[in-house]
Formats: structure tokens, C-alpha cells, sequence
């Protein structure tokens, strides 16, 4: 598959670490000079940008949280005068105040060329036709992809999100070749089809998806590829990180590439902030190397995940994310036991007969077991002498095998849960409602 930027993604490691310091230098001095916010912090820590002179010194940085955007509130982290701006993101804030993005020419020039990576790396082409199925607005995923694959080349047909059937005749009458949208969307998006009578594998042209914004297993994907008859690629992003393309998967799935001429990545102990080796599992932090309008340094992703720097088979050697196993504050503690979503999943759709549409309960009632609702697979559910209690006594003894947790398990009908066109709600916490 042919690179957006051959001379950057094909950089060997040694080179990709020589740039980033040099950047990471740079960068330090920058938000030090110019973000009142980083000059505090520093001094409170006893040094100035003088101290850090190499990748080696990288951990004498402050961190930046989530909460340092909400505080300084809608323009304090700004490095740049507002006339400056050319964009603003902003963030639903489930707590009130929203976290607000900013972007100079620069900064929309750094994410749309990530972005066009993304897209090749994902196996697109300019010859693709792209439907963008993600919402446009405030949330950075519609504008991200959809500029993107423009400069890449491709055609972007900018459906956004909702309207299912309208989806699915424009993705059928376009001959549309790369679907852009959350994967409990593409799965939302196969059901329906079906449901229409349609078979997406004869009546659809789709090659690529560019699946993104909430965590999925290797389960999940496989049943949308066979469902839908595409490469299922996973994205990585947010919308503090300019938004979607920070790191994306080739075609070998692999693992996520993350740019690493304008991504330094680093694991740390969620517990004492301490750095991690390569390829010892750990909240993911990330410096922005170039960013102009809104620099952010050593910013917690709270994403927990493996990084590793090995090249990969298809010529690239940018560290890679292998795959984001949780979130540090998605993490259950049920029964004392740490629990993530994603495993419970993964070991539901492991289960022969059951869907893929599930709902995690927590309850102060229930701290010490698991308590899971999840949909019968329509095939088992329609089938002869279906034995309801039989399979979800088995879902419970897995679920108690693989977690050490013990279980109760709810078997819904086929199309029981509410789905969504956005985020799925997977976890439904009674404690905090
Ligand atoms: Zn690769």
C-alpha cells in the first residue's frame, strides 16, 4: 500500500527519536515562554526549560490532565492570540464545563496530513469513495476524517450520523468503498442491512473501514468484517490530540502506528507517575511535538495500553500502540477484582449463540459479583429446542473462569437493548445515578 508521506512514515526509529528531541526541546521552551499555565508549573517543580535537554530528561516534565483544559477554561491554555485561531473543538464536558481545542493554519495542516496518512495506511487510495457516517460539529471525528481523505484524494460523500436507511442506500447507490463511523455503529449499520433485505457483501462495494472513537475487541471486528466484507481498521485519537489520527493500523492489524514525528508516547504507573519501559503495559501520556495554538505536554490519556517500537511489515517503524486494553478510570473493581470492560466482552462474544449487544450493571447491591445482560445470537435464539438457562449458566461459568468473579447473567432477546448511533452505553453504573 503506497504511503501518504513516504519520507516521514518510512523514517527508521533511530531517526524518528533524533527528530522528536529536537522537537521535544523545542516544543518545552515554547509552551514555557508562552502558556503562563506551563511556566507555574515548572517553577513549582524547581526548573525551567534549561533542564531538559534530551528524550532522557523527558520525565522532569510536568504532567497536563483533562482537568487543567476545564480550569483554564475557554482560552487560558492559548499560546497564541486568539486571532491566531482558525478552529475551535470542544468536548461534551459530562461535568459541566466542556474542554475546548484550539488550531492555528499549522495545526489544521499537522491533523489533516496525519489524517491522509491514516487513510493510506488503512489501505485507502484516491480512487476511494468515503462515507463519513461520523458527527460533524464540535466532536472532532466528522471534521477530522472528512478533510482527510480530501487530501488525500478521495471522494467524501458527508452523510454524518443517523438516518440508517439513508446510510445504507447512498452506501449502496454511491458504491461507496471506505465507511468512516464508531464500530458499534458498523455493527448497528449490519444488522439493518440485513434487516432490509439487503446482503451487504453482494449488494455493497465497501473495502475499508476506519473504526474509531470507543474501545471494541478482536471479536467485535471480525464479526463487522464478515458481516460487512470490509478491512476493519481502529483508529486512535481525542480531541485534545488535535482528534482522530494519532495513530492508526495497517493492513496487517497489528497494532495502531502512531505518528511519531508529532507524537512522543510514553507509558507510566497510572499510581506513581513513573515512566515505564517500551512494552510494559501502562497509562499512554503524550507530548504534542509541533502544536502551535494549544501546546500540550505529558498529557494523560488515561488510556492504558502496550507501546512498542518494532518495524513492521509494512515499512514502517513509528512506535505502535498495541491496542488500548481499558481506560485507567473505565476499570471495575467488583469484588476486589480490577475488571475492564473489554474482557468481559471479549469473553461474551467468545460464547457460541451470543450477539454482540451487551450491558455491564453495577450496583452497590451487587460490589461483590457481576452482573451482565447480553443478547442470544438471532441464529440460537430461533433455533429448535433453544435452552435459554443451559447458555446462560455456560456465560456465567466462563465469565467466572476467565475474570475470577462470580456472575449473574441475563440472557435478553435479539434486539432487546437500545442501541446507538453515537458511543455505546456499555457500563451502566447505578451508583452514580
Ligand atoms: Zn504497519
Amino acid at each position: 500500500m503506497p504511503m501518504y508521506n513516504p519520507k516521514i512514515e518510512s523514517m527508521k526509529a533511530d531517526e524518528i527519536r533524533k527528530l522528536q528531541e529536537e522537537r521535544m526541546v523545542k516544543m518545552v521552551r515554547y509552551a514555557y515562554e508562552r502558556v503562563p499555565m506551563y511556566k507555574k508549573r515548572f517553577q513549582e517543580k524547581g526548573i525551567g526549560p534549561d533542564d531538559i535537554k534530551s528524550l532522557e530528561d523527558v520525565h522532569k516534565v510536568p504532567f497536563t490532565l483533562k482537568n487543567d483544559l476545564r480550569d483554564h477554561y475557554p482560552y487560558g491554555i492559548l499560546a497564541v492570540p486568539v486571532t491566531e485561531v482558525v478552529r475551535f473543538h470542544a468536548s461534551s464536558g459530562t461535568t459541566g464545563t466542556p474542554t475546548v481545542v484550539s488550531y492555528t493554519k499549522h495545526d489544521m495542516d499537522v491533523w489533516t496530513n496525519n489524517m491522509a496518512r491514516a487513510y493510506a495506511c488503512a489501505g485507502a487510495t484516491p480512487n476511494d469513495i468515503v462515507q463519513n457516517a461520523y458527527g460533524y460539529g464540535l466532536f472532532t471525528g466528522g471534521l477530522g476524517f472528512h478533510y482527510g481523505a480530501e487530501r488525500l484524494g478521495c471522494a467524501v460523500v458527508p452523510t454524518a450520523t443517523g438516518n440508517t436507511k439513508r446510510q445504507l442506500q447512498m452506501m449502496k447507490d454511491f458504491q461507496t468503498t471506505v465507511l468512516c463511523c464508531t464500530p458499534s455503529y458498523a455493527t448497528f449499520l449490519g444488522e439493518a442491512a440485513k434487516k432490509a433485505g439487503m446482503d451487504p457483501l453482494k449488494d455493497l462495494s465497501l473495502k475499508v473501514g476506519m473504526f474509531g472513537a470507543e474501545p471494541w475487541s478482536n471479536e467485535q471486528r471480525k464479526h463487522i468484517q464478515d458481516t460487512l466484507g470490509l478491512r476493519a481498521i481502529d483508529n486512535y485519537g481525542m480531541s485534545e490530540l488535535y482528534g482522530p489520527g494519532v495513530a492508526v493500523e495497517c493492513e496487517h492489524q497489528n497494532g495502531l502506528h502512531i505518528w511519531g514525528d508529532e507524537f512522543y508516547v510514553e507509558t507510566i504507573d497510572p499510581d506513581t507517575g513513573e515512566v515505564l519501559e517500551p512494552g510494559k503495559k501502562g497509562e499512554m501520556v503524550i507530548t504534542m511535538l509541533t502544536r502551535e495554538a494549544m501546546p500540550l505536554l505529558r498529557y494523560r490519556t488515561k488510556d492504558i495500553c502496550v507501546i512498542n517500537w518494532e518495524e513492521c511489515e509494512c515499512g514502517r517503524s513509528h512506535p505502535k500502540i498495541m491496542r488500548i486494553t481499558g481506560r485507567s478510570d473505565d476499570m471495575l473493581i467488583i469484588g476486589g477484582v480490577n475488571v475492564f470492560p473489554s474482557q468481559i466482552e471479549s469473553v461474551l462474544l467468545d460464547t457460541p449463540g451470543i450477539g454482540d449487544q451487551y450491558q455491564i450493571i453495577v450496583d452497590r447491591a451487587l460490589l461483590d459479583s457481576l452482573y451482565v445482560k447480553v443478547e442470544v445470537a438471532p441464529e440460537a435464539w430461533n433455533a429448535p429446542g433453544f435452552n435459554k438457562d443451559a447458555l446462560a449458566k455456560k456465560v456465567g461459568e466462563n465469565l467466572t473462569a476467565v475474570l475470577t468473579l462470580r456472575a449473574k447473567v441475563e440472557l435478553m432477546e435479539p434486539g432487546a437493548l437500545p442501541r446507538t448511533e453515537g458511543k455505546a452505553k456499555r457500563v451502566i453504573d447505578l451508583r452514580k445515578e
